[in-house]
């Protein structure tokens, strides 16, 4: 099949921003796809040629790229990077150069599809020094053939910026669309989908082909399986080790009260830890993989959890849901998601990084047990199982603390337990659900308490000690009454000294002209810049001048777009006080 065919494709894709007509468009494709370019066909849709779980990536710089169009088209390498700063897109800037290509050989032949793929998967897999060459040749094969438009997306493929828009959803729907076309049509004057059974019967297949794919995360395999022998073939793709499973969400309530109403009677309330979600696959002795909630591959990342889970889970091969809290090493207290969040894109010094931000792993869920799928089982059988399987122990790997219970009040005394110890809040479980993939009425909820940021202005800061004597270590912030300053709290450890604008050099630079006076370690600073914060929780407190005190305050930036007088009031500080400390039942 020619590319052309695809490149029309996205083309006609970009031109729409209805849902509906890019599901038609897909799935015209799909139907003219033979079998052998089906499976690349699905990938290349959303501009890969990897299932999203894959870690390898496609990665061709532009200045690899625009060398290959240089090589192919005689312009300059400077020509191409001045057309490419006016244009904005070097997809565009392809495109113009191979329609007024010079050098274009007699020779040059249709691009099909597969052949695109095969070149782009061998850059993929091509990895380390000297292949700059070989890479340039593998583009320039592909521009040497290309039509302008097919130029277009090449480049944007290669350079993974195809922004086609179009979402898994669309893609699901559209294989539906393909290989049933008996059952639904598209009416392009009105715009709407045309059934000829009942909507019953088209959501029920929906959600055939919507549960293979949080089996498989591969839409490849879901088109290849349709193709083969429609449902059939779907009901095959199972649940398997080293291939990352959607992980179920949860939706939001205000209150326990509105849980109950949402749930029933039998809730499992656990702790709503503020880490991140690691999905654990064991496939055998040592051997592990670990997935993020986006399904990105890290088990390099945190293979100092290895040893710990060899000797604290029983099991030949499973698959773990959990969180991973990071706690400082000092104080043992748990630290915000920002802290450890550096460790997943980390690809250096991880033996460091690993002992500077150390994880405990909270077990809540179990998937699948020695070759057994347990997604089916229900929430508090799923449980006991993990409480068999898991022998705790504290900052290394611990199971969820939970309670069951219909008791409100008892819900409520746990909740508050919960913020107290650091976390976010709680989620409430169903007991009998099964695992299911995605966020769903009737499954998971979570409650936690309402945080607006606030903008608060710096009034004061104090200067570091030890090494870091030219600079503040911490920040005084107040909220503005009647054109004073009120404080409501400090913030030292919560500046996100990885974005280059806080740090606390950064702060200090931007502080030290509003200096108005200094005693000892400390500055009044006059009034001027505005932060938004974010912070657990509000507290009455007799310290601070506004009677209120922001728990573990962050800084998460700097609003110049903001003056002093913009900054919340302490009535805003009041009113998020009240609503915080509403009844939760
Ligand atoms: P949210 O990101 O606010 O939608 O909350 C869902 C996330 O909370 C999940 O993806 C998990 O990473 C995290 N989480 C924390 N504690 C739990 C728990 N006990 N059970 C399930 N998820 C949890």
């Amino acid at each position: 099949m020619d590319y052309l065919e695809l490149a029309k494709c996205y083309d006609n894709l970009e031109k729409t921003t209805k849902r509906l007509e890019k599901t038609e468009i897909i799935a015209e494709l799909i139907k003219k796809a033979p079998k052998e370019v089906l499976k690349q066909i699905m990938y290349l849709i959303n501009g890969k040629v990897f299932p999203i779980y894959d870690e390898r990536k496609i990665g061709v710089s532009s200045k690899i790229a625009i060398k290959a169009l240089a090589q192919t088209t005689g312009t300059s390498a400077e020509k191409i990077e001045s057309m490419m700063k006016k244009k904005g897109d070097l997809g565009l800037v392809a495109e113009e150069l191979i329609q007024t290509n010079k050098q274009k050989t007699l020779f040059s032949k249709k691009l099909t599809i597969a052949k695109v793929f095969e070149n782009i998967s061998n850059l993929a897999n091509m990895q380390g020094q000297g292949t700059v060459n070989r890479r340039v040749q593998l583009i320039s094969e592909l521009y040497s053939n290309a039509s302008p438009l097919e130029a277009r997306y090449i480049t944007r493929t290669l350079l993974d910026v195809l922004r086609v828009g179009v979402a898994e959803g669309t893609i699901r729907d559209s294989l539906l669309w393909a290989f049933f076309p008996k059952m639904v049509s598209y009416d392009k004057e009105k715009q709407e989908i045309v059934l000829t059974g009942s909507r019953d019967e088209y959501n029920e297949l929906m959600d055939k082909i919507q549960h293979a794919y949080n089996m498989s995360n591969d839409f490849s395999e879901i088109a290849l399986a349709l193709k083969e022998n429609k449902l059939d073939s779907l009901k095959k793709i199972k649940i398997s080790l080293a291939k990352p499973i959607n992980p179920m969400l949860a939706i939001k309530v205000e209150s326990i009260k509105e849980a109950y109403e949402i749930l029933g009677k039998k809730v499992l309330w656990e702790y709503k830890l503020d880490g991140f979600r690691g999905q654990i696959h064991k496939l055998g002795k040592n051997k592990y993989e670990i997935y993020t909630r986006r399904l990105e591959k890290v088990t390099n990342q945190f293979k100092e959890l290895i040893p710990r889970l060899e000797k604290h889970v029983k099991g030949d091969s499973y698959i773990l849901d959990t969180e991973f809290v990071g706690y400082d090493p000092k104080t043992k207290r748990p630290r915000p998601f920002q802290y450890i969040s550096q460790r997943i894109k980390r690809k250096h010094n991880i033996e460091k990084v690993a002992k500077e931000f150390p994880v405990e792993i909270n077990v809540f869920d179990v998937l699948y047990l020695d070759g057994k799928n347990l997604m089916d089982l229900s929430q508090i059988e799923r449980r006991k199982i993990l409480e068999k399987i898991i022998k705790e122990e504290k900052f290394n790997i611990i199971l969820t603390k939970s309670l069951l219970t219909e008791n409100q009040k008892e819900v409520e005394k746990f909740y508050k337990e919960s913020l107290k110890a650091g976390n976010e809040g709680l989620m409430g479980k169903q007991i009998e659900k099964d695992y299911k993939p995605g966020r769903h009425v009737n499954g998971w909820i979570k409650l936690k308490p309402i945080k607006e940021p606030l903008d608060l202005v710096i009034t004061g800061a104090q200067w570091g000690e030890g090494k870091r004597t030219s600079a503040f270590s911490s920040f005084t912030l107040s909220c503005r009454s009647d054109g004073k300053f009120l404080e409501v709290g400090k913030v030292g450890t919560g500046i996100k000294e990885k974005d280059a604008e806080l740090t606390f050099e950064s702060l200090t630079k931007l502080l030290k002209p509003l200096i108005l006076k200094q005693k000892n370690q400390s500055a009044e600073i006059k009034p001027r810049l505005v932060v938004e914060v974010n912070y657990e929780e509000i507290q009455k407190s007799p310290t601070y001048s506004s009677g209120y005190a922001l728990r573990f305050p962050r800084v998460t930036r700097i609003r110049y777009d903001k003056s002093e007088k913009n900054a919340n009031t302490v009535e805003d500080v009041k009113r998020i006080y009240t609503k915080q400390n509403k009844s939760l039942i």
